[in-house]
């Protein structure tokens, strides 16, 4: 054990720790203080807000649309909040998660500015020890991750970084005060859904603009707009159906599932479907036939009129054939964007292919490729996350005999948990959108309630039935890993190279670890191992097996 642990002051138990205070952390801690639970939540900022209290670069908005992107266990609250334009910016979601902060009186049970540096399992108490930065360690029952799979930044280990004479920032780590692009050459590094995002922005404002582009993207218009207070009177009107819609959908969105195959109709039909969701905007080229991210022919129907339209936009073709994707389509992150292909066109821009000549190294001026030196003042790392596993490895985690999280998962390459939710080996240990649930590929606020709902409902259950321990089977938990690969594999998302698969972490271990089967059927297959007593899980009253079937 490490000296400082050894040595932690022990301060308090509590029945849950919960670490994190993003939609995760709030909505866990509120529902489990209802149901009696004592519950604290650490987090490392000074604010609430998790993923939208990091993320202040500018540009930064929500992809989901506001409508649903937020929590829909009180009709209260869901009627008291009022958006004002379809695709949120970053402050307005977090004056939301600060509202919802206020309103259910959760600011007394979370530590801000605190961090969780380890989590031991003891197997005598059968508690968790949680060893906090400051010194202390307090105990738990219940440890429960609400960390977000996006909130370990990936700075690549360039050459040179520290030599940079400028300012450089991560997108993920923004400062709270406006950062002042005027009359600045700023680099920015990175094109995925972040970096398509502030580049409109920082282009408007900045002197000049360097983009490195390793990987260009499919984007399609936001079409972001105010929304009329009518729709709003209405959404907020049928706020029971759309629940029932988004809990039962596919990608957590009220969104019809698609019936129909990209190439069981003409060329004509398609292009008029295409063009009818790019004009409407957002994401409805991906969800326009069901097998445009299973099959390759299908795919390349909208990954061609999404580079026709490159062409369209960007009016110097040099830099347009710069800008065209040639992965399939929606497997990286399907973007959508506020003028980034026309950004382009800008006097003030200029994109340089660091996939052709790639970077050598940061210098005190700026960055160097193989093709020569590009001097800037500022740097922006727009260059994403070590995502699903990162934020959970950072922590010293520990189940039982000792063995800890990254020994379990050897680092990603055998990462096997239990519906993404549980771990053998971690006893009441709960991860909140964990690996191998639908997490990032759907509208995270329905996937966070219903993991909180599911988790809370199982500590209530325990408390109910005299059950000290739960823990994933072995074998469950290997037939669900097994499920997801298959799934995974039955799709084109494991034939590309992204952060979903690992890919972007230099010897990160590969693997796919989002469960594709689609909110609605994950929904129900966890609610049916609940009704089963919670088939797959070994349930311990102090020493003994509960037979609770
Ligand atoms: P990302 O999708 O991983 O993109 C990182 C970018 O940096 C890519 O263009 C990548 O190139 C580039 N890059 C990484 N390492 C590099 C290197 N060593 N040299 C050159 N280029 C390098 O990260 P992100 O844009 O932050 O987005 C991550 C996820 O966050 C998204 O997929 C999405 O789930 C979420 N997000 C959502 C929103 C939204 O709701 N609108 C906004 C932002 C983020 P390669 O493609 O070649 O790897």
């Amino acid at each position: 054990m490490m000296e400082s642990m050894k040595q932690s002051n022990h301060v308090a138990n509590y029945d849950a720790v919960v670490v994190g205070a993003g939609f995760s952390g709030l909505y866990t801690l509120h529902r489990l203080r209802e149901a009696g639970f004592s519950t604290h939540v650490y987090e490392a900022g000074d604010g609430v807000g998790g993923t939208w209290y990091w993320n202040r670069y500018p540009g930064a908005r929500c992809d989901s649309e506001s409508i649903y992107y937020n929590y829909t266990f009180s009709e209260e609250l869901y009627k008291e909040w009022t958006w004002t334009s379809r695709y949120p910016e970053q402050p307005e979601i977090l004056r939301y998660l600060n509202f919802v902060a206020d309103k259910f009186e959760l600011r007394r049970d979370i530590q801000f500015k605190t961090r969780i540096n380890a989590a031991h399992y003891n197997e005598e108490t059968n508690r968790w020890q949680i060893y906090l930065n400051n010194g202390t360690s307090v105990s738990a029952k219940f440890f429960i991750t609400g960390v977000g799979c996006l909130s370990a930044a990936n700075i690549p280990n360039f050459k040179g970084v520290q030599n940079f004479k400028g300012d450089w920032y991560h997108t993920g780590h923004w400062p709270h005060e406006k950062v002042d692009f005027k009359g600045k050459r700023v680099g920015i590094i990175g094109t995925g859904s972040t970096g398509v995002q502030a580049i409109p922005v920082i282009a408007a404002e900045a002197e000049h603009l360097t983009v490195f582009q390793r990987t260009p993207q499919y984007c399609a218009p936001a079409r972001n707009h105010p929304y009329d207070p009518e729709y709003i009177r209405k959404t907020k009107e049928n706020f029971s159906e759309i629940k029932r819609q988004m809990r039962e959908s596919q990608g957590g969105q009220p969104v019809p599932i698609p019936t129909k195959s990209a190439l069981e109709v003409t060329p004509e039909e398609r292009e008029r479907v295409y063009e009818e969701a790019w004009e409407k905007g957002g994401l409805g080229l991906f969800s326009a036939y069901y097998d445009i991210t299973i099959n390759e022919a299908a795919n390349e129907t909208v990954a061609e009129f999404i580079r026709t339209k490159i062409c369209q936009i960007v009016e110097d073709p040099n830099v347009a054939e710069k800008l065209l994707p040639s992965y399939f389509y929606g497997t990286k992150r399907p973007i959508i964007d506020t003028n980034y292909y026309e950004t382009y066109n800008r006097d003030n821009v200029t994109l340089v292919d660091v996939k052709k000549a790639p970077i050598e190294e940061i210098t005190p001026n700026g960055l160097r490729t193989t093709d020569g030196e590009y001097e800037f003042d500022t740097l922006v790392f727009a260059t994403g996350y070590d995502g699903m596993t990162g934020p959970l490895l950072k922590m010293d985690i520990r189940g039982k005999d000792g063995v800890t999280l990254k020994e379990k998962w050897a680092g990603g390459a055998q990462t096997r948990t239990y519906l993404g939710i549980a771990n053998a080996g971690f006893p009441n240990m709960f991860m909140i959108t964990g690996p191998e649930s639908p997490s990032v590929l759907s509208n995270m606020p329905v996937s966070i309630e219903q993991h909180v709902e599911w988790i809370a409902d199982c500590i209530e259950y325990m408390q109910k039935h005299g059950v000290e321990t739960i823990e994933a089977n072995v074998d469950a938990e290997e037939a669900w890993s097994k499920h997801c690969r298959e799934v995974a594999e039955s799709t084109l998302f494991t034939k590309t190279d992204s952060w979903y698969t690992g890919a972007n972490i230099p010897g990160k271990p590969r693997g796919f670890l989002i469960y594709l089967g689609g909110v609605g059927v994950y929904r129900q297959k966890c609610d049916e191992i609940a009704a089963k007593g919670y088939e797959g899980f070994s349930l311990l009253s102090s020493s003994q097996t509960v037979d609770l079937a």
